[in-house]
Order: C-alpha cells, then sequence, then structure tokens
C-alpha cells in the first residue's frame, strides 16, 4: 500500500537553500557565476512589487508568500511523484513564473491559491496571451507549456502545502493560442546574408586595426602613468594618439577618424568586433549562445580527415540539460571565418584574462568599462542578454541591416543556431551563397554525421528543418493547378489533390509519401528537384545534387525537376533577357546559339505554367 503523502515541514529561516541563501532571506540567490549569464537570472526576489505599490514581503501578503515559497522550495527538496527534483538554478526561473501569477492573482482579487480553479485558470492563461511581450503579444507555446506544468505540479503538491490551486491546468490548447510555434526563429536569408557579410568584414583589416590602435593607446596610458602623471593625464595621451591614427572602416564604404570623443567611440568600436566575432561563430557553426560564451582561450584544435585534409575544431562544452556547472565537453567543426574570430577574440580578450585570471574569450570590463585599462572596474563575462541587447540596438545599425518585409527584424542570439541548421538541413544553397561558401566542409561533415558527437539536438533541428521544406513544397506541388518541368507533370498526373484546397487528407497523404519514400526536396529559386541520383541531369552524389553543374538549363531538361507558379517570375525574366539578347545586332554566333537554346527552355516553362503542352 502506498503511503499517504506527508506535509512538507516548513523549514527553519536559517535553512540553506543554495550556497548563497538561506530560507529566510528575501532573495534567494539559487546559482552565481554561471558564465553567459547574469547573477540576476539565478535570483528569487521575495519583496517585489505588487499591482497596488506594496511589497509581497508585508505582512498582508505572509500566507501567499509562505505558501509560495514552501511549493517552490518543495520542487527542489520533495518534487511531486514521478518527477526528478527541479535544479536549483531552474528554481529561478519558476519563481519568475510564480511572481507573474501571484501579480495577477492580486489584480484579480485573489489571496489563497486554492481560489485558482479551472475557471480562473482560463481566465490566467488567456490575459498571459494577451500580454505585450519581446517578440510581439502573447505567449510564445514554449512558455504557455511551462506555465501549464508548473501549475500541474503546483496542484499536484496539494496535499503536501496547505493551500495550492484547487484544480489542474488543463492542455495548454484548451486554454488559448499562442503566438509563435517556433520561439526561435531562424533569421531570413534576406537579413542572414548581410549580417553574416558585415561580421566578416569586421572580423578582417577593422579587427586588426583596431586591436592595434588599442595596444598602441595602452601602452602610452601606462607610459603617463609611469612617469608620474595620473589617470587624466593618461586619457588625454589617448585621446591625442587616436584622434591621430588612421581611419578604420567600420561602415562598409565609409572609413572613419576618431575626432570627437575618441575614446567613448573607440571603446564602442571594440565592441562591434566582440559582436562581429559572436555573429560569425553563431552563424557557421551552430552552438548555443551560451557554449559561444563560455568559449576559452586554446579552444581550437586540429585534426586531419581522411584524405589528409586539415579540420578546425572548437572544443567547449554543452551545458543545457548537462549536470553541474561545467556542461558535457563537446567539438564542433570550424570553418575558416570562425578560425580567425576566434584568433580575433584571443587577441581581444587577452589583457583581460591577464587581469581577471580565468581562460575566457569573452571577458569585458564592468559597466561603465572601458575597452583600455585605465580603471580598477572588475571584468565580467558576457551574458546572452547583453549579447541579444547590444545585436540590435549597436550592431544592427552600424551594418545598416536591411528590414524584413517592411519591418525592423529582430535579431536574438538563438537564432544563429536555427539559421544554420536549417541551411545544413536544405539542399539547396542558392539563396545563401554567402553562408554556402564558408560552410561548405562542415556541410559535409553534418550530413555524414561524424561530427555532431553529443549535440543530438542540433541534427535534430537540421532533419526537422528539412523535412519541413520538404512537406511545405509537396503540400504546395500536390494541389497546384498546374505544374512544369519532367518531374513536375509525372506529379500533377498523379495527385488526388489537384486543384483542390489543403485538407487533413493531403496531410495524410504527405505523411505517407514522405514515410515512404524518405524523400527530401531541394528548393532553389527557380524550381523544386525531386531528387533521385539515376535520373539527376546534373551529376549528383549520393545524397544531393551536383551544386556545379545545377543550373536552370541543366534543370529543366532533368527528369528530377518540379516549376510551380511561385516560379514563374524567374522563368519569365530569363525568357525576357534572352529576347532582347537576340534582338542585339551585334552579337557573336555562340552567345546567340545559348540564347536560342534559353529562350527555347524558358518559353516550355512558361508554357507548361500557362497550361499548354511543354513537350
Ligand atoms: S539537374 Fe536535376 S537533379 Fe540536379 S538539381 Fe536540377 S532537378 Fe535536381
Amino acid at each position: 500500500m502506498n503511503a499517504l503523502p506527508q506535509p512538507i515541514r516548513t523549514p527553519e529561516p536559517s535553512f540553506r537553500v543554495s550556497p548563497y541563501s538561506f530560507y529566510g532571506d528575501d532573495r534567494w540567490q539559487m546559482a552565481r557565476g554561471l558564465v553567459a549569464h547574469r547573477d540576476a537570472t539565478f535570483a528569487v526576489n521575495w519583496a517585489f512589487e505588487m499591482p497596488d505599490g506594496s511589497r509581497f514581503d508585508e505582512d498582508r501578503w505572509r500566507h501567499l508568500r509562505e505558501v509560495t515559497k514552501l511549493f517552490l522550495w518543495s520542487l527542489h527538496g520533495d518534487p511531486p511523484p514521478g518527477r526528478q527534483s527541479v535544479a536549483l538554478r531552474t528554481l529561478a526561473t519558476h519563481g519568475h513564473r510564480l511572481r507573474t501569477i501571484l501579480r495577477w492573482m492580486a489584480r484579480n482579487g485573489l489571496d489563497r491559491w486554492r481560489q485558482l480553479d479551472r475557471r480562473m485558470i482560463e481566465r490566467l492563461f488567456a490575459d498571459l496571451s494577451r500580454r505585450p511581450g519581446k517578440r510581439g503579444s502573447g505567449l510564445s507555446a514554449s512558455t504557455g507549456h511551462a506555465y501549464v506544468g508548473m501549475l500541474r505540479a503546483f496542484h499536484a503538491q496539494r496535499s503536501k502545502l496547505p493551500d495550492a490551486p484547487s484544480a489542474a491546468a488543463p492542455p495548454l490548447a484548451d486554454l488559448c493560442r499562442w503566438h509563435d510555434e517556433r520561439q526561435w526563429p531562424y533569421t531570413p536569408d534576406t537579413i542572414a546574408v548581410p549580417l553574416l557579410s558585415a561580421a566578416l568584414r569586421l572580423i578582417g583589416a577593422p579587427a586588426d586595426a583596431i586591436i592595434a590602435m588599442r595596444d598602441e593607446a595602452q601602452v602610452r596610458y601606462d607610459q603617463a602613468i609611469g612617469e608620474g602623471f595620473g589617470s587624466a593625464a593618461g586619457k588625454g595621451r589617448v585621446r591625442k594618439y587616436l584622434r591621430r591614427s588612421p581611419p578604420v572602416e567600420m561602415r562598409s564604404g565609409a572609413p572613419e577618424v576618431l575626432t570627437t570623443c575618441p575614446i567613448e567611440t573607440f571603446n564602442a568600436w571594440v565592441a562591434r568586433i566582440y559582436d562581429a566575432c559572436f555573429v560569425t561563430i553563431a552563424y557557421l557553426v551552430g552552438a548555443r549562445a551560451s557554449e559561444i560564451l563560455g568559449l576559452e582561450s586554446g579552444c581550437l584544435e586540429w585534426a586531419t580527415g581522411e584524405h589528409g585534409e586539415r579540420y578546425a575544431y572548437v572544443v567547449g562544452a554543452i551545458r543545457k540539460g548537462a549536470p553541474g556547472n561545467d556542461g558535457l565537453p563537446h567539438r564542433w567543426i570550424a570553418p575558416d571565418p570562425v578560425i580567425r574570430a576566434i584568433e580575433v577574440l584571443e587577441r581581444l580578450s587577452a589583457p583581460w584574462r591577464e587581469s581577471d585570471g580565468r581562460p575566457l574569450l569573452w571577458l569585458q570590463q564592468a559597466a561603465p568599462g572601458s575597452a583600455l585599462r585605465s580603471s580598477r572596474l572588475t571584468t565580467q563575462p558576457f551574458s546572452v542578454n547583453a549579447v541579444n541587447e547590444r545585436l540590435n540596438l549597436r550592431f544592427a545599425p552600424l551594418i545598416s541591416l536591411p528590414e524584413h518585409e517592411g519591418k525592423r527584424w529582430r535579431l536574438a542570439s538563438h537564432q544563429g543556431r536555427k539559421t544554420f541548421a536549417r541551411f545544413v538541413g536544405r539542399r539547396d544553397r542558392t539563396g545563401l551563397a554567402a553562408l554556402a561558401k564558408h560552410l561548405g566542409h562542415v556541410t559535409r561533415a553534418m550530413t555524414d554525421r561524424s561530427y555532431v558527437g553529443t549535440d543530438f539536438e542540433l541534427t535534430e533541428l537540421v532533419d526537422g528543418h528539412a523535412a519541413a521544406e520538404t512537406r511545405a513544397a509537396l503540400e504546395e506541388l500536390l494541389v497546384a493547378p498546374q505544374l512544369a518541368g519532367k518531374a513536375g507533370r509525372a506529379l500533377a498526373a498523379r495527385s488526388p489533390f489537384r486543384g483542390r484546397t489543403r485538407s487533413g487528407d493531403l496531410d495524410a497523404y504527405i505523411s505517407e509519401l514522405l514515410a515512404e519514400t524518405d524523400m527530401r526536396l531541394g528548393v532553389c529559386d527557380w524550381g523544386y528537384c525531386l531528387y533521385r541520383r539515376e535520373t539527376s541531369a546534373c551529376l549528383g552524389s549520393e545524397r544531393e545534387p551536383n551544386p556545379v553543374l545545377r543550373t536552370q538549363g541543366t534543370c529543366s531538361t532533368c527528369a528530377n525537376f518540379v516549376v510551380s507558379e511561385k516560379h514563374r517570375a524567374v522563368w519569365e525574366a530569363r525568357l525576357a533577357r534572352n529576347r532582347a539578347l537576340l534582338g542585339r545586332l551585334d552579337l557573336d554566333p555562340e552567345s546567340r546559339a545559348l540564347a536560342e537554346e534559353r529562350v527555347a527552355e524558358s518559353s516550355r516553362i512558361v508554357a507548361a505554367l500557362d497550361h499548354d503542352d511543354d513537350r
């Protein structure tokens, strides 16, 4: 017979909840000094402000405070049956969610947790889903699920606590709609390409110039101090030196000299080089932001491949889900720009590593610090939040990042990983030429699964993107009233959904098709490739088309090729361009023959889309 759950005894105020806090404290600091995170992330404040201006540590909130503290601690000390003990640092995240709910309860006149019944839970979620957030209004799916999970745990603890929600939270789908299923979307090509191009440019000559200036400015400052002058005089010499330094091209095509506020502007330049290094590594390696910010000096490791080729790896640790603070060792294959970014970081952070003693590559002086060692301010690692802020508020304006669909695109440090996975997962590289150049060998290695190692989630992300693209394209192709290209005609003739609207049947049909054939579609500007090696006109490999021979002309003759209405503009433009060429009298015979061939190919495709016979 199972023993009945025993009520949890409230710990003494002097009971330690972490190495830094006691149960009776108004602030529980659950963890401290984790690379890439601010200490505040791991703090639970029990004296926060309530909607009426009072503080939660006041006597009137005693009941709610005592129960909430006990529940939160129980998640670690005595979790609900079947659940694992919540790690100390994760308790803080639950604490932030509880604070949100407590404020909502106060606004709605609830002063006992048991008043949170099914109806009130529905109201709570309706309000949460209307809240303005960083990425637009409403809840993301993952945040919504996290709230549901926590409230269920609270309800499950009801026999051990003096007060608890009187109903279990229903599934999120029954409570509200969430605004975005992909919590961290990839960066669209129109943003990713200029972003990465700017970062690659900045870690080149500008980085070298800035590091040389930083080192020389430091020498001049130290000399002044060594001669017995004060800090003000030292900075005066630095200003003079910076004003006379050669221009640096922080903005492409606009070399700049440090005339006004030279030290402040120079500090910002140094910060932008750090940002460029972050972008380069995040978009070309696929590591999480916290893993990048945890990299240490000497993290590059070289290896020799099967055919004698040299590969560099970035060696670090995966912390997500790992026990302890150090994480599990991991290495990511590093294309050339990442090797360069690491080298730049080694030089940038060298003086700070020396004074700090930690081997971290991402170190800076605490605010309002400087790129020069001219004060006793401490050094600290970068945090993920700070990186996000800098990318949006400083880096994007510096490189004049274009808008996406008429709106400013909000960068997030997690997007690099998603964009990387999407790139590796898709067969087509045409829209991402800048990435393709740098990711060639990474893509091969990823495809071979030889280096993914323990980063299984990255493998899933890659496969997920490939499958999602294939599914979306198949949806379009199976209902399209008209398709061109050899495979297009065959598909259109077979599809039972041709000309119909999308339905559940279509979903099921696609799932069956994918399960049976392991089909992967190649997507490019001018059509789709239903890739099969034996019929590949571009002589592709076992797994994918040959990127060199994959051209519009080759595809137009290939049995694997499909064109839908959405590609019409590309073929019409090609037709118009080549017809215009044929109108020129000075065209040599070879070019004329080529233009005629292209007119014929393009006309066939456009005619097929117009419903004519394209044979
Ligand atoms: S030539 Fe054929 S196999 Fe190669 S990309 Fe084009 S459609 Fe695909």
